[in-house]
């Protein structure tokens, strides 16, 4: 039985049904209190029907324990009315009456058999010290009731009670078997009773638990039922569950997710248009050169020299925006992959600046760097040089002419903060917003012109986001723009 029920458990577990094991769980609950109920019940009826029968006898057993000693009984008359009454009550009782003297000698029992022979029990020589006791033996169904007989006068103390010492004038002792036959009967027609009240009532808990077991999985089906409708593609819109509170939850969570991975499809979707249209404008212009090369009989050498200068420009710009891509793809595949190092980001920075001033000086802009504190910070070394330098390389290409381009770094006890200043053109306003995001340029043709891919800044963004930092821009058109980053001391996984 017990392997049986823990074998169901362990298949109901294995399966995961919810609907299982609420089943199960109305079911343990329901069926468990009638089984208490029954046996609850059968047992202190059969408590209450020995103790009621048992009292019932012990009265009883005290008159005729009186009459005994009216007619002294125990001193050898062998009175007729005394018999009559004793196989009487052993009649009465289907059991059987035993006359023990202070000799712990048998004068009388009512079966005949044990007539003379001699009885020495602990409970025998507790009873003639007074203490009448009853003992119930449920498995051969009788009552054990031990009476003593107590004369009723100290004169009436027999001399063989004076001989044992027995003070309390216990003369002897009635020690009778009262059968419990009628109360087990009554149990077993309580008992078939019981059986079938309960299986009537485990039949209504099944089909309520059935009923219940459907009614309360219902709402999660329907979420299943509502999720498997989008599954083919994102309508716009939230679906809705709301019997219960839970899948109101589960289905808010699953509409941001879904209003999530609309935005995803939908810059998915924008994003390949713009590679495909990005990677298509180089390669049209390498045709309409290369066509129109084609087209001219006798092209002359110098026209042939200019239109392949113009193609091999458009080939490092298709390279230059592939490079880009590669970068960003590479970045949002291994987000949260960095190789962190203790970084000295004064170094680190005087480094790009001194790679760039070439590039700077070439315009006359001027390059400076200033720093109050010494910062050594938790970063990826290649990461954060690539952010410094596309942000001072973006501050040298939207510079004018003699301009300046000023970076400082600071840094409290929690992060550090790099700035890039420049004197350059600016950024419109609406377009700040804008700025970070792939391919996006405020001024195309000015920006293909400086070799400007428009990935740089979605790069540095994805760079400085992996280090759990921030970046931010403020800028004034035609006054210069200022590029903040601020990334934390001690990098946090
Ligand atoms: P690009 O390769 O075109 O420079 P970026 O992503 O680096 O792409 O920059 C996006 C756009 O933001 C640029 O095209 C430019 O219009 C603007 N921008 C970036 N940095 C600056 C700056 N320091 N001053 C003015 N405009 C800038």
């Amino acid at each position: 039985m017990r392997s049986l029920l823990k074998s169901i458990w362990n298949k109901i577990r294995a399966s995961q049904s919810l609907r299982s094991q609420v089943l199960l769980a109305i079911m343990l609950v329901g069926i468990a209190p009638t089984f208490i109920l029954r046996y609850g019940i059968l047992e202190s009826y059969e408590r209450r029907a020995v103790t009621v029968k048992t009292t019932e006898a012990s009265q009883q057993l005290m008159i005729i324990a009186n009459h005994l000693i009216n007619y002294a009984y125990l001193q050898g008359s062998n009175s007729d009315v005394i018999n009559a009454e004793l196989s009487q009550i052993s009649n009465l009782y289907d059991g059987r009456v035993l006359i023990i003297n202070s000799n712990f000698k048998v004068l009388k029992d009512t079966y005949g058999i044990s007539e003379g022979k001699t009885i020495i029990s602990e409970e025998v020589i507790k009873c003639f010290l007074g203490e009448t006791t009853s003992n119930y033996d449920q498995v051969h169904g009788y009552i054990e009731i031990l009476t003593p007989i107590v004369s009723t006068t100290m004169s009436n103390l027999g001399q063989d009670a004076v001989d044992t010492g027995e003070s309390m004038g216990v003369e002897g002792v009635m020690l009778t078997s009262v059968s419990t036959d009628s109360i087990a009967r009554t149990l077993a027609l309580l008992e078939r009773q019981a059986q079938l009240l309960q299986i009537i009532m485990i039949v209504i808990i099944f089909v309520i638990a059935v009923l219940l077991s459907i009614l309360l999985v219902r709402p999660f089906e329907r979420v299943t039922q509502a999720i498997n409708e989008v599954k083919g593609g994102f309508s716009n819109q939230p679906i809705e569950v709301d019997d219960y509170v839970e899948t109101r939850h589960i289905l808010e969570a699953f509409n941001q997710l879904l209003s999530r991975m609309r935005v995803i499809d939908e810059s998915r979707e924008e994003f390949v248009s713009n590679v495909s249209h990005e990677l298509k404008t180089p390669l049209t212009s390498m045709k309409v050169l290369a066509d129109s090369l084609v087209s001219q009989d006798e092209a002359p050498v110098e026209l042939y020299r200019e239109f392949m200068e113009d193609i091999t420009k458009e080939i490092d710009r298709e390279n230059a925006i592939i490079n880009d891509l590669l970068a960003l793809v590479k970045m949002d595949r291994t987000v949260g992959d960095l190789n962190v190092n203790r970084v000295d980001v004064n170094a680190m920075t005087e480094l790009v600046l001194k790679r760039l001033r070439p590039i700077a000086r070439k315009r006359d802009i001027e390059v400076t760097f200033e720093s109050t504190r010494q910062v050594t910070a938790d970063v990826d070394e290649v990461k954060m040089t690539m952010i410094i330098s596309n942000l001072v390389e973006n501050a040298i290409k939207y510079n004018h002419e003699h301009g300046w381009v000023k970076v400082v770094l600071d840094a409290d006890h929690k992060e550090f903060t790099l700035s890039v200043s420049d004197s350059g053109v600016g950024i419109p306003e609406a377009a700040q917003d804008h700025i970070f995001e792939r391919f996006y340029r405020v001024d195309k043709s000015h920006s293909r012109e400086i070799g400007g891919t428009g990935l740089g800044l979605a790069i540095t963004k994805n760079a400085v986001l992996m280090h759990r930092g921030a970046i931010k821009v403020s800028s004034k058109e035609g006054e210069g723009a200022t590029f903040t980053v601020t990334v934390p001391l001690i990098y946090k996984a």
